[in-house]
């Protein structure tokens, strides 16, 4: 049997993506085989796609997350089996594929009202949202907290799982429409652009500034980030979409106020399979309450990700975007 898989030979740009025939692999033992019904895109990918973040060796498959149905099961396996719904957001990578052998204590089991779209679309960004919010930092009710890329991926999770604990948010985008979109999806207050971020901070908390900025940007804003931060506050560096950030000398965060600086990673807080379980189950609760809603704002055939990557990269897209491998 032989399946499809989006491969790439050399680090570069999105043209570097190919859409090439490959062996179906058999699952080893403590493996399933998964039929991928929806491919989820995340930022991380293109790290692996331009070499910032290394996988292992080339030829290689990017991709980290996907929802569909198990095929086959390795020796061992009773966690699954053939033709449950599942889904992952794990390392490592080779999602962007039609069929993928994985570890089976990575999968999780679908609520059946979550289709597989909305599953590929959630899993990795709604479980970063999870943690940053409910363990990096224990967003409280009544705190004023600040989101970086507010109408993206992470960004639209994260401001409507806030509110719904009681927080206000202020969401930083970079054009009206997003602006918008971030008002409708939790955001109290919306900055257009990060220039004058800490002092529309100041002026929106009336001084106080904030406990908690997420920062997903990097290398851009990172500096306006750590001035928006109240005394003690914790600065959550959790991505480079602008590019990563320089060295930091340490002793910018006692002279800004006892500052905090973490720069956590979703493999980090899933590694034990109960705290994958728990965020998972913490997922699928908001949003099956309707808290919070996945928006699945692009769908790509797989066999096109160059295109998504470009839309991804170029900034165009908002909420969630799936790569779909059956066109
Ligand atoms: P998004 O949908 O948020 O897309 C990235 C957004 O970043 C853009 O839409 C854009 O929003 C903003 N941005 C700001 N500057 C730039 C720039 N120079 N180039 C491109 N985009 C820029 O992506 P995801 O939801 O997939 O991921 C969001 C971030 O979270 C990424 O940095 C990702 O790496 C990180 N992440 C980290 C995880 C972790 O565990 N550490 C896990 C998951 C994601 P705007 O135009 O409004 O500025």
């Amino acid at each position: 049997m032989s399946s499809k898989a989006i491969r790439i030979h050399s680090y570069g740009g999105p043209e570097v993506m190919q859409w090439e025939g490959v062996p179906t692999p058999e699952p080893g033992p403590g493996e399933a085989l998964v039929r991928h019904e929806a491919v989820g895109l995340n930022y991380i990918d293109v790290y692996f796609r331009t070499g910032l973040y290394k996988g292992p060796n080339l030829p290689a498959t990017i991709g980290m997350e996907a929802a569909g149905a198990v095929v086959a099961v390795g020796e061992g396996v009773s966690s699954v089996k053939p033709g449950d719904r599942v889904a992952y957001a794990t390392a490592p990578i080779g999602a962007y594929a039609t069929e993928r052998v994985i570890s089976a204590d990575r999968l999780v089991k679908l609520p059946d009202s979550i289709d597989f779209k909305t599953a590929a679309a959630m899993m990795l960004q709604g479980m970063t949202a999870q943690y940053l919010i409910r363990r990096t930092h224990r967003v409280q009710a009544g705190e004023t907290i600040v989101i970086h890329a507010a109408a993206g991926g992470v960004g639209l999770i994260m401001s409507q799982w806030a509110r719904h604990l009681g927080a206000s948010v202020i969401g930083v985008v970079s054009n009206e429409a997003k602006a918008e979109l971030a008002r409708s999806h939790g955001a109290t207050h919306v900055l257009i652009g990060h220039a004058d971020l800490p002092a529309q901070v100041k002026r929106i908390t009336g001084g106080a500034m904030v406990p908690v900025v997420y920062d997903s940007v990097g290398k851009d804003t990172f500096m306006a980030s750590l001035d928006c931060l109240a005394p003690l506050g914790l600065m959550v560096s959790f991505g480079n979409a602008s590019g990563p950030v320089p060295p930091v000398d340490i002793a910018l965060l006692g002279a800004k106020g006892s500052l905090f600086l973490t720069r956590p990673s979703l493999a980090s807080y899933t590694a034990k399979r109960a705290d994958l379980e728990q965020s998972a189950k913490e997922l699928f609760e908001v949003v099956q309450s309707g808290a919070v809603k996945i928006e699945v704002n692009q769908t790509f055939p797989l066999s096109q990700a160059a295109d998504a990557h470009r839309a991804l990269e170029g900034r165009k897209t908002t909420g969630s975007t799936v790569l779909l491998p059956r066109g």
